[in-house]
C-alpha cells in the first residue's frame, strides 16, 4: 500500500497533490469489521492560510450481520472533506479515510432486508434452515404445574 501520510510542507499556494489509491487497506477499522479493500481518490490543495483535503472513497468492507451474525460484504462510499491549518506538515489521509468509513458503517448492519436472523432458542440461522422450536418451546412455568399433576 502507498504511504498515505502526505508531506505538505513543500506545497506552494494553490499547488495541488493528487493521488489515487486502488487498494487502500485499513487496519483496525473496527472490531466487527475484518477485511476491507477500498479505492480512494483525493487531492490536497494549499490555499493562502490552509490546506484542503478533498476526495472520495468507495469499495467494500466485510462485516457481520447484526441479526444472523454471518459475514457479508457491504458496499460503502464516503467523502473526504477537511481543512487543515497552515502550520500542518503531515496530513494523515489514511486516518481521515478510516474515520469517514467508520461513519458510514450502520449501527445494526444487515446482510439483507429479509434476513430472518437466528432462532432465539436453538441458534440455527433461519436464512439457511428451519427448526421446530415454536412447537417445542419450553416454558419453565409449566414445570411446577406438571409436577403437581404427576
Ligand atoms: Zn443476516
Ligand atoms: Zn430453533
Amino acid at each position: 500500500m502507498k504511504n498515505l501520510q502526505i508531506d505538505v510542507s513543500g506545497l506552494k499556494d494553490l499547488e495541488k497533490i493528487e493521488q489515487s489509491v486502488e487498494e487502500c487497506r485499513l487496519n483496525s477499522l473496527q472490531e466487527s469489521v475484518s477485511a476491507h479493500t477500498l479505492k480512494a481518490d483525493f487531492s490536497i490543495t494549499k490555499n493562502a492560510d490552509s490546506f484542503l483535503l478533498n476526495g472520495s472513497v468507495s469499495g467494500q468492507i466485510e462485516i457481520s450481520c447484526s441479526r444472523c451474525l454471518e459475514t457479508f460484504r457491504l458496499p460503502i462510499t464516503a467523502k473526504l472533506n477537511k481543512v487543515y491549518p497552515e502550520s500542518t506538515v503531515l496530513i494523515d489521509v489514511e486516518e481521515e479515510i478510516r474515520q469517514e468509513v467508520i461513519l458510514t458503517i450502520p449501527v445494526k448492519p444487515l446482510c439483507g432486508e429479509q434476513c430472518k436472523g437466528l432462532c432465539q432458542i436453538c441458534g440455527i440461522n433461519r436464512n439457511k434452515g428451519t427448526c421446530n422450536c415454536r412447537q417445542e418451546f419450553h416454558d419453565p412455568r409449566w414445570d411446577d404445574l406438571q409436577k403437581i399433576i404427576k
